[in-house]
């Protein structure tokens, strides 16, 4: 699933081709993404909305449209695009929302596998929607204290702790066992047992990475492409994710693989982590 660097990159790349732009119409491939909101409801509320903003919280890209905040959570193959040229039949097909904008673009919401999610969402939704996401990490309030505010009261493992969108935003695996190997810290370690001197590094880190990996358009495992459609180039600096068994880039051991934190595959290095 695209995870911050990822959703920002695709935010950064549409958001000039959509502010300032009316949606013509809207049509949708299939109703099984939309949550909370029906076809008609969608379709009667966008069109003719002008679009007054494209922004990211947490993992998901909000297209403001004034009275509504359109909410796209892309799964693990959605992809947000705007294209100035007819789509080709391959482009068609795994288009699920295409609207089409005043000025000939269109605007797409493509899922191969449609297991990404679009909310549609009043103010008040909108704010209680925000406020149940913990703080963003590369926001400049996001200082020392403030995580360990986001880690305060829990004994749970540090990497479930740092994934979990309510106590911060936007961190998935990927990017959560990257900066807990930067970090030199076991990714199992109960959050309250971090010293602040691991609670320092473990915010520098995460902050660091989460720009590399936005400075290089994020990370293509598989599906993942830019809102122009290319490939990120952050897999190429990963250390960790992906390279289970693999030696660490650090001192040689064997990386060790465990799905026993999370459910998710936890890479780290046992002698560089503790
Ligand atoms: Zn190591």
């Amino acid at each position: 699933m695209p995870e911050l660097p990822e959703v920002e990159t695709i935010v950064r790349e549409v958001r000039p081709a959509l502010v300032g732009r009316t949606i013509r119409r809207v049509a949708l491939s299939h109703d099984d993404i939309l949550r909370g909101v029906s076809r008609r409801r969608l379709q009667r509320s966008m069109r003719g909305a002008s679009i007054r903003g494209v922004a990211r919280r947490a993992k998901h890209a909000i297209i403001d449209l004034g009275a509504h905040h359109l909410v796209i959570q892309p799964g693990m193959t959605g992809s947000l695009m705007v294209y100035d040229r007819p789509l080709t039949p391959d482009e068609v097909r795994y288009a699920v929302l295409r609207a089409p904008l005043d000025n000939g673009q269109e605007l797409v919401y493509r899922d191969v596998r449609r297991i990404g999610r679009i909310h549609l969402l009043d103010h008040e939704a909108f704010d209680e929607y925000s406020a149940a996401l913990g703080p963003e990490p590369l926001a400049a309030a996001f200082d020392d204290a403030a995580l360990s505010n986001a880690l305060a009261g829990t004994r749970q493992a540090i990497k479930k702790v740092i994934m979990d969108q309510r106590r911060i935003a936007g961190i998935g695996n990927i990017y959560a066992n990257e900066a807990l190997f930067a970090a030199g810290i076991d990714p199992s370690k109960p959050a309250n047992r971090l010293t602040p001197e691991h609670r320092g590094r473990l915010r520098r880190d995460l902050q660091r990475i989460l720009e590399a990996a936005v400075a290089s358009s994020g990370t293509t495992v598989r599906d993942y492409r830019t809102g122009t459609g290319q490939p990120g180039r952050y897999q190429f600096e990963l250390l960790v994710y992906g390279r289970q068994g693999e030696p660490c880039r650090a001192c040689g051991t064997r990386l060790t693989g465990t799905h026993e934190i999370d459910g998710r595959m936890t890479v780290f290095c046992h002698r560089c982590q503790s």
